[in-house]
Formats: structure tokens, sequence, C-alpha cells
């Protein structure tokens, strides 16, 4: 059992605050994504797990246990670098076995636990060669291979693939979890790529300014947002917003934008003033007898859909259609939205509006 409850944490660096009360929990054996644009308090999260830095107040449970005070080295966490971190003037074998050493394992053993993990890995025919000249996919293997050799409870990963390049690196990323669906271990993995996380992580919490803005699996976050900036920032394109005045009451099933009436999943909140209508291009198709019409004004062709831009009463719209669908520029066509799909947001606070869709969803607010 490893799992991780972090309670509250709080992170102040002087009078700069780098994260504001967080909490999540990471379940036993889960691959646990950390997501959130540049800055935002992903590291700092991941290094007060690890014991790299101390939270100024909240706490932090390993297995139950109190952890939040505790060394580093009192954790039972490892912590995997970017595959830099290596000891370039040793040998493969020695940089897997040296935390082994340094625990005073006897030589046998460490033999035995070396060619264990240099299998799981598939690196064994490497380990008397220096790491200086390994390819990056290597390197990364052996910093990895590091870390496991320990068999830690946990293993917190600070964008390990971040150094390597597109095509590599998403062979990386399949490797990596095939390796944590053998072993099964926890893992908290920081990226700022939401494809990473999405293809990658049982769950996400996804960050902002310091701030959780939602915690859930990745089909969770990507079809009930809790938030703007998360309907934002994930999904390519993002979310497309049409924004509006009005004032809605609990049970409204209908929203009028610009004089279109739109349908949207039943409301559970009203709400007054500054909203937005958000809806994903994939859930808007074209149809001849829809009322909502819009003028083509671009499609770009990504071969299996396109992506078509679209000017409607109401606002500019993306829309992801089928790429073998006609859609000329200057066209005017009828618009269908997958209405059940729909958030309703206050432009305010950013919340979503408590909805039929969005029942159950873990966000900030
Ligand atoms: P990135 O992907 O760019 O590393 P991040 O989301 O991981 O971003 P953090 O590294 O956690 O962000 O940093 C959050 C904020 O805290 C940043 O503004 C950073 O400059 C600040 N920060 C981090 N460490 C320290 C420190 N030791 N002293 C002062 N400020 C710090």
């Amino acid at each position: 059992m490893a799992e991780i409850i972090i309670k509250n944490i709080r992170k102040q660096f002087g009078d700069f605050v780098a994260v504001q009360e967080s909490s999540f929990t990471v379940e036993d054996g889960e691959f646990f994504m950390l997501l959130g644009p540049s800055g935002c308090g992903k590291t700092t999260t991941l290094r007060m797990i690890a014991g790299l830095e101390l939270p100024t107040s909240g706490e932090i449970f390993l297995d139950g246990e109190e952890i939040s005070q505790r060394p580093p080295s009192a954790r039972d966490i490892a912590f995997v670098f970017q595959m830099f971190a290596l000891y370039p003037h040793l040998n493969v074998r020695k940089n897997i076995s040296y935390p082994l050493v340094s625990q005073g394992m006897s030589k046998s053993k460490i033999k035995d636990k070396v060619s264990e993990v240099a299998g799981i890995l598939g690196i064994e025919d490497i380990l008397n060669r220096p790491v200086g000249g390994l390819s990056g996919g290597d390197r990364q293997r052996v910093a990895l291979g590091r870390a496991i050799v320990r068999e830690p409870k946990a293993f917190m990963m600070d964008e390990p693939l971040g150094a390597l390049d597109a095509e590599f690196r998403e062979r990386m990323a399949e490797e990596l979890r095939a390796l944590h669906d053998r072993m099964g271990a926890t893992t908290v993995y920081v990226t700022h790529d939401q494809l990473e996380a999405m293809q990658m992580g049982d769950k996400i919490v996804v960050m902002n300014n310091a701030v959780v803005e939602q915690f859930g699996t990745p089909r969770e976050i990507y079809d009930k947002p809790a938030t703007m900036f998360v309907a934002d920032f994930i999904g390519s394109p993002s979310m497309n917003f049409l924004d509006f005045e009005g004032k809605l009451a609990e049970n409204d099933t209908q929203v009028e934008l610009s004089g279109t009436v739109l349908n949207i999943p039943a409301l559970r909140e009203g709400a007054q003033g500054k909203l937005s209508y958000g809806v994903r291009p994939e859930h808007l198709q074209f149809s001849d007898k829809a009322n909502f019409r819009g003028e083509v004004i671009a499609s770009e062709y990504l071969g299996t859909t396109q992506i078509v831009t679209l000017d409607t009463a109401c606002g500019m719209l993306k829309a992801r259609i089928g790429s073998d669908q006609k859609a000329t520029v200057g066209e005017k066509v009828g618009l269908n939205v997958n209405s059940q799909t729909v958030t309703v947001f206050d432009r305010s606070s950013g919340q979503a509006l408590k909805s039929a869709l969005n029942e159950g969803v873990v966000g900030n607010g």
C-alpha cells in the first residue's frame, strides 16, 4: 500500500505563495499527473511530497503516516530527475547500484538486484558501458533503474521526458506507462503537456496560479471541466466560449444568446451576470435543418477531421467535423449542438455552473 494523501498543503517562499492550500489523494498504484502551465506550482508540490521542500502548512500522509516534516531519506520515496542527473564518470551498473551501495547492501545482493532491474528495463547489454556515451533513451532507462532498484513506496517524476524530441518522447511515454503497469508502484508525474497527462495518467490534478483547479480522471477533466481554465487548457483546439449576460435559474435547460435559444443540461444552481456557454469543437455538427447558423470563415484539414471556424450571431466557434464533409469558405451552414455536453460558466468566478452534466466533479469551488 502506498496511498498519498495531501491535505491543505501550502508553500510560501517569503511573501510569495507558490502553492495555495491544496488537497488531493493519490491512490495506491496510481499513475498520477500534476498538470499545469509553467510556474503554477507543480514542481513545488512534487518536491513537498518527496521532502525536498517542507510545506509552510498542511499535511502529507504516506500509507497513513504523517511525513510532512520528515527529511527525504526518511520517506521511502524515489525522485526521478531528468535523465541528466546521472554520474557520467560511472558505468551503467555503478549508476544503478549507487543507492544500494549507500545503504550498505552486500555485493552479491546488489548484483542480483541490478540484474533484475536491468531485465525489467531491457538494458542488460549496456551494464558495463559508461553513461556518457549512451543515447537519450538509454540514459533515461538508467535514471529509472536507479530509482526502481531501491524499491521505494512511490516514485516522483518531474518532467522526465522533457528533454526528448517529440517522436522519441511518445515512445518513452508508452514505455514508462507499460513499466508502471508491470510494477504497479504509485507514481506522481509532473508535466505541462496536456496530451502526455491525458495519455498516461489514471488521474490528473490541474493546477493554475498555485491553486488546484480540478482533480479527476482524464475523462472527467475533459468532459466535465470544473473551471474555464481547465476547459481552455485541456483539448486542442480548446473549448469554444460564447460569452453572454443573463439570469439563469435552477432547473433551467435553455439559454438565450443574441436571440438564439440553445439547450443546456438541467442546471443545479442559478446564476446571473457575466456568463459563458462552453462547447467543445467535436460537439458541433453541420445540419441543414438547424436554426443556429454560421458562416464558414476558414477550414483546416487534419487528415481524418477538419477544424472549421464559423462566424455566428453569438460569436466565433470552431467545429471539428469529418474531413469528407464540405466546408466552403463563405458558405452559410446550420449547426447542431450536442447540448448535453455543454457547460455554462460564471465568468466572474471562472467556475462551471453545477448541472446534470458535472455532478460529482471535484473542483476548487
Ligand atoms: P515549471 O514547469 O516552470 O517548473 P512549475 O509549475 O513546476 O513550473 P514551480 O517550479 O513549482 O512551478 O514554481 C512555482 C513558483 O514558485 C514559480 O513562480 C517559482 O519561481 C517559484 N519558486 C519555486 N521555487 C522557489 C524558491 N526556492 N524560491 C523562490 N521562489 C520559488
